[in-house]
C-alpha cells in the first residue's frame, strides 16, 4: 500500500509493502543527490539488516556510509544528537539530501531531529524497524530527545521525505516489542474506527504470530489513520491530534513510576492506559461496562497488560495522578483527558477531577 501524507508544504508517501527493506535501495535512490547515502541505526538493527540494506543500495550504485549507535532510550541524548549532527556535517550532507534513519522510535526521532537542524534543516527517509515505529513514530514529523527534565521535551517538527514501513523488518524484532507496538495498532480503532477495532479482536492473534498480510493490512489502516489525524492537525493546535495520546495520559504516570524501564514499555503502559480509559470512562456513566469489558478482554488476549493490579506497584492513587500533572500535555491547571463513549468514540473530556482519577485509580490497584 502507499498512503499519502497530505502536510501541506511537504507532501510525502509511507510505502508499506513485504521485501521493501531489501529494496530500499531503490525507493530512496530518487532523494539521494550523492553518490553514498548516510544511514544511522542502532546495534541490533545493523545485525539483522545491514548487509540486506547495504547490498539494495549499491544494487543502485550507492556507497552505504554508517554510524550504528548503541541501543535503547538512553540514545535519545544531547550527546548522541551531536554525534549524529557531526557525522551528517563530515558528510557533508546538503540541505536537499536526504540521511537515511533505519530502525526503531528511538533512532527515528534522534535522526529526524539531527536532520531538523543540520544545514537549518535538511532532508531524512525513515525506514522503521518496529511496529511502533511503523504504525506511529515514523509519520507525523514529531522528532524529539530526553533530557534530565524529561522523556520527549526538547525537539522538532521536521517531516521525512519517505517512509518505508517492511512487515519483513518485524520478523528480527522480539515478541514483546511486536505485541508492545501492536497496542498503539489497537489504539487507532478505538478512537475513531470500530470496525477496525473489531478486524483486531479477529486478527490480532494472527499478527502477533507473525502473519505478513496481517502485519501489512494493520500497518496500512495504523499508517491511513494517522496521516489523516496529523494532515487535519500538524502541529496539534486544533484538539484533533491530541487523540493519538488515547492511553498515554494513564500510561504515562504508570511509565513514570517504574522508572521509563524494561518493567514497562512504551507500548505496555499504553495498552494499561487504554483499559484504564475504558474502566474510568464507564465508572463515569460515559461509555457501557460492556464496551470497557471489551478493551479489556482483547488487551488480554493477546498477552498486553490491561489490569493495574498485574503490575504490583507499590503505590497510591494520588500518586500516579501526580505524574498526570507532570505530564507535558497539561493545560495551565485543568487536566484534559481522553475518554470513550463507547469503542470507536474517543473524545476530549476537559476538566476532569484529578480527584476523582485518584479515587478510581486506588480501586484499580486493589482489585
Ligand atoms: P526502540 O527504537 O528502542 O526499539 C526497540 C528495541 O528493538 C531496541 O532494542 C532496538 O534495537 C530493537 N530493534 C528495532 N528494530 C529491530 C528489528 N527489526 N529487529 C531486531 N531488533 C530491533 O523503541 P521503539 O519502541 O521503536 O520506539 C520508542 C521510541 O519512540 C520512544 O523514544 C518514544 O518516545 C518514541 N515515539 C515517538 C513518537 C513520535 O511521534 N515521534 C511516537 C511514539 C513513540
Ligand atoms: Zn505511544
Amino acid at each position: 500500500a502507499v498512503i499519502p501524507v497530505s502536510i501541506a508544504d511537504a507532501p510525502y508517501e509511507v510505502r508499506i509493502e513485504a521485501g521493501l527493506i531489501s529494496r530500499a535501495g531503490e525507493n530512496c535512490r530518487p532523494f539521494i543527490r550523492k553518490d553514498h547515502v548516510a544511514i544511522v541505526t542502532d546495534e541490533n538493527v545493523a545485525a539483522s539488516w545491514r548487509d540486506a540494506v547495504t547490498a539494495s543500495f549499491a544494487k543502485v550504485g550507492l556507497r552505504t556510509e554508517w554510524l550504528v549507535l548503541p541501543a535503547g532510550e538512553g540514545t535519545k541524548s544531547w550527546e548522541h544528537l551531536a554525534s549524529v549532527v557531526d557525522w551528517m556535517l563530515a558528510r557533508e550532507i546538503e540541505r536537499k539530501d536526504n540521511v537515511v534513519a533505519l530502525g526503531g522510535g528511538v533512532i527515528g526521532d534522534l535522526t529526524g531531529f539531527a536532520a531538523s537542524m543540520v544545514k537549518r534543516g535538511c532532508g531524512f527517509i525513515q525506514i522503521p524497524t518496529t511496529l511502533l515505529a511503523q504504525v506511529d513514530s515514523s509519520v507525523g514529523g514529531k522528532t524529539a530527545i530526553n533530557t534530565p527534565a524529561g522523556k520527549n521535551l526538547v525537539g522538532a517538527f521536521h517531516q521525512p521525505s519517505l517512509v518505508l514501513a517492511d512487515p519483513l523488518a518485524l520478523d528480527t524484532l522480539p515478541p514483546r516489542d511486536t505485541r508492545a507496538g501492536y497496542a498503539e495498532v489497537v489504539k487507532y480503532g478505538l478512537i475513531d474506527n470500530a470496525p477496525f477495532f473489531e478486524w483486531c479482536e479477529a486478527n490480532g492473534a494472527r499478527l502477533l504470530a507473525g502473519d505478513s498480510e496481517a502485519r501489512e493490512l494493520a500497518i496500512a489502516s495504523s499508517v491511513a489513520a494517522k496521516a489523516r489525524i496529523v494532515a487535519a492537525d500538524e502541529k496539534e493546535t486544533a484538539g484533533i491530534r491530541a487523540l493519538l495520546n488515547l492511553g498515554h495520559t494513564f500510561g504515562h504516570a504508570l511509565e513514570a513510576e517504574t522508572g521509563f524501564s524494561d518493567r514497562l514499555l512504551h507500548g505496555e503502559g499504553v495498552a494499561l492506559g487504554m483499559a484504564l480509559a475504558a474502566r474510568f470512562s464507564a465508572r463515569q456513566g460515559l461509555m457501557t461496562s460492556q464496551d470497557a469489558q471489551r478493551v479489556v478482554a482483547h488487551l488480554a488476549a493477546v498477552g498486553l497488560p490491561s489490569k493495574l493490579i498485574d503490575l504490583g506497584l507499590d503505590c497510591n492513587g494520588r500518586r500516579l495522578a501526580d505524574h498526570m500533572l507532570h505530564d507535558k500535555k497539561m493545560d495551565a491547571g485543568t487536566l484534559p483527558f481522553l475518554l470513550m463513549r463507547g469503542i470507536g468514540q474517543t473524545f476530549l473530556a476537559k476538566n476532569v477531577d484529578l480527584a476523582d482519577v485518584a479515587a478510581f485509580l486506588d480501586e484499580e490497584l486493589s482489585r
